[in-house]
Order: C-alpha cells, then structure tokens, then sequence
C-alpha cells in the first residue's frame, strides 16, 4: 500500500492584493496565508481551526484549485495540481470535492434536489440518465435523505436537511477527498452533531478523506485525527487530537480551548480571554504575529519570529516559550 499522504500541502502562500483601480496607490498585499505546510493521509480527517480571518478557507480553496496560489505546492497522490492543465484538472474533480458553508446558496432554488445531487454525474458523464436517479436515491439515504424527497425543492428543507443536499452533491461522485468549509456553523447544536455523525459515518464506511474547516475547537473534536491552528495565515500548532486536546502547548491553541465547554460540571477549565480582535492581516503584527493578543509575550516575541518545530513526534508548535 503506497504510503504518499493523500494531501500534501507545501510551504503555501497565498497573498492578495487588494485596493486595485482607481485607488491602485493605495494597494496592499494581504498574506492570507504565509508558508503553511501539512499533509493528510488516506482516510483520515484533518481538522483546520481558527478564527475567522486566520485564512482556512483560503487554504481549503487553494487545495481544490479554486484559484491561483502564490507559491508552495499542493500535492494530490504526489501530482502538484497547480502544474495541471486544464484538461488534467477536470479528469480530477470529481475526486476533489467540496461542502458549503451555506449550501442554500449553492442550489438553484427552481431546481428539484434529485436534479441538483445528480447534474455532476451528467456534467462529468460517469452516468446515463437511467441510471443517475438510481444512484442519487442511494446517495440521499447514505446521507439521511429519503428517496420520497427526491422531487422537492430547496426550499422545502431544513437547515441540516440542505447540508446533507450539500453532502449529498459532493458525495455523488465518490470523491477521494472533501474539503468542508465550516460546514455546521449555520446549524443550530443538535443538529450540528448530526451533520458531525454524518461525516464519521461517511469517513468509516465511505474511507472519504476530509479537510474539516472551523472556527469552533468543540466541533472538529470528535471527528478529526489530526488538527491544526491557524492565526492570521501561519500555523501555531499541528498535532494529533491528543496532542491538541491533552497537551495543548501554544498560548493560542489553548486560550481557543479555554472556550470549549466540558460536559462534566466537577470539572472547570480557566477560562482564558483574549485582548481585544484578529489584527488587520493587510499589516500584521511584527515577531509572532500572536504577540499582541498573548497573555506571555515579551520583548522577543516582539522582534523575532518564532520557528514552527516538532516539539514531540508529529506535534509542532511556533512559541519561543516551549
Ligand atoms: Fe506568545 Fe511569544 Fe509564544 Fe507568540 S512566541 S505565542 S507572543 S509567548
């Protein structure tokens, strides 16, 4: 069995220029993400957390090549998609798929769902019209839709009902890998647990590999096998669920872990604030981009970045104090 990490990500960047036209003079390059490095074995599921602004979509979208990258590399089964043509790109799709925040926004509300999961099968040709119904009523009960739902519109279903379309839509083709951006942050609690059930079940029966993007360190818990923390585009921690949960190391990691609520009330975590906002990432904060906002700072923190080393097998941390 080949032991190449599905994803590989490799020394990312992503910068945007914003401020263009009339107000060129004014333009600033904005690092929404700055050197990130990871990489993503088969069947497993890699949760990306952060704040928003801390530019997890952006690397979500610049696996699936959802636009350009500035530099670095993203490897699929060892093939560099940005070297791809075209051509080479669109015989990879359907393996690389994606789930929306909002999949409301992403269905056309005059369009049956039968209609809506099934189009990428006709798009990509890998089904007759005969035989695209058959595999979308498959694909609607793997994903806890029912087949009496088949002719309804968008607008017919609840909230957790549309993201399970979305799943569903990027389910349809059998993909190698899922990048799912923030996909139960608009759902009320209980039925984020079930949209998170739905991806453990699609992750053990289906051995779909995901990219699990979200603000929320509770969520990505009990799905995710490997985590990391972003903050203003550069990674702060990268390690397992343990290492993440058990022995948090970054001040970062561990105020965002402060927030999470533990079931058992004889059991308290202190509860760390944070000093004021995400700075602008148009001009980030010298030295560690954290150093603004962490309890611990000092005057090197200021000046110097700090390296982002392994501190422990397979646990790397950016923190001058550890
Ligand atoms: Fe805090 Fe300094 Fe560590 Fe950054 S390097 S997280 S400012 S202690």
């Amino acid at each position: 069995m080949s032991t190449t990490p599905l994803i590989e990500v490799k020394h990312l960047k992503k910068y945007f220029q914003e401020g263009k036209g009339l107000l060129k003079k004014k333009s600033h390059i904005v690092k929404a993400v700055d050197d990130v490095s990871f990489t993503i074995n088969r069947g497993e599921t890699f949760g990306l957390v952060g704040e928003s602004g801390s530019g997890k979509s952006t690397i979500g979208r610049s696996i699936l090549k959802l636009h350009d990258i500035t530099s670095g590399e993203i490897l699929y089964k060892g093939q560099n998609l940005h070297e791809l043509r075209k051509d080479q790109m669109r015989g990879l799709r359907p393996h690389l798929q994606f789930v929306f925040q909002d999949p409301y926004s992403s269905l056309n509300p005059r369009i049956r769902v039968g209609d809506a999961i099934g189009e990428a099968l006709l798009d990509h040709g890998i089904a007759t019209k005969k035989e695209i119904r058959q595999k979308v009523i498959e694909v609607m009960e793997l994903c806890g839709l029912s087949e009496y739902q088949i002719d309804r519109y968008p607008h017919e279903f609840s909230g957790g009902q549309r993201q399970r379309i979305g799943i569903a839509r990027s389910m349809i083709l059998n993909p190698d890998f899922i990048v799912a951006d923030e996909p139960v942050s608009a759902l009320d609690v209980s039925i984020q647990a079930q949209i998170i059930n739905l991806f453990k079940k699609l992750q053990e029966e289906q051995e779909v590999t995901l990219l699990f993007i979200s603000h929320d360190l509770s969520v990505v818990e009990h799905l995710c096998s490997k985590i990391g923390v972003l903050y203003l585009g550069s990674m702060m921690e990268l390690g397992s669920r343990d290492h993440i949960y058990q022995n948090p190391l970054h001040p970062y990691t561990k105020a965002l872990l402060s927030a999470v609520p533990i079931p058992d009330p004889l059991l308290r975590r202190e509860r760390i604030l944070l000093k004021g906002d995400i700075p602008d990432p148009s001009n980030p904060p010298s030295g560690c981009k954290f150093h603004t906002r962490c309890p611990f700072a000092t005057e090197q923190c200021r000046i110097e970045v700090p390296q982002f080393r392994e501190v422990e097998p397979n646990h790397y941390v950016a923190c001058h104090l550890v």
